[in-house]
């Protein structure tokens, strides 16, 4: 197990729209050992999610996990941890929800972004096996940011009022509560 270094904004790769992946390869060991290095990277860093382009890698993975008491993010938790391969969502509440931003990929900031509150997900898990799953809140806001990464998005792409991205001190001081 290793921990990855984090490409940042700027470096192509986070650019670059993500290949599928066949089942085969979901089942390999290289892509077990790249899931277990994610998540080790994710937790050194106090991340909610991961996606493979992050520690680039250009294919369609995600992880995501938070505890109760993440330093990051105050966060309806706890949300164990849940792989995703080649994920699909559908929206199924455009109403939007709004959330404070960050991401591993651009540190020491934070963005305000507002995104549909209700999704459904379709991916296959790490035994290649097909799976759904419904979200809201947070988790569904996590999510959408992750899935954002495999096609190239960031989401200081869909920062709703450029007056609402600061540095997290500026985010801490007038910004936040
Ligand atoms: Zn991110």
């Amino acid at each position: 197990m290793a921990i990855l270094k984090v490409a940042r904004l700027g470096h192509p790769v986070l650019r670059q729209v993500a290949r599928e992946l066949p089942r085969e390869e979901i089942l390999s060991p290289a892509m077990r050992q790249l899931v277990a290095d994610m998540k080790l990277t994710m937790a050194e860093y106090n991340g909610v999610g991961l996606a493979a382009p992050q520690v680039h890698c250009s294919v369609r993975a995600a992880v995501v996990e938070f505890g109760e008491n993440n330093p990051r993010y105050e966060v309806e938790g706890p949300q164990p941890a849940i792989v995703f391969f080649n994920p699909r969502i559908t929206v199924l509440d455009d109403t939007k929800a709004g959330f404070w931003e960050g991401c591993l990929s651009v540190p020491g900031m934070r963005g305000y972004v507002e995104r549909p509150s209700k999704l459904q997900v379709d991916y296959l898990d790490e035994h290649a096996e097909p799976q759904t799953l419904s979200a809201e809140g947070f988790l569904a806001t996590v999510l959408q940011h992750e899935f954002d990464h495999l096609d190239g998005i960031l989401y200081v792409d869909r920062l709703a009022d450029p007056t609402r991205f600061a540095f997290n001190e500026e985010y801490a001081r007038f910004h936040a509560g």
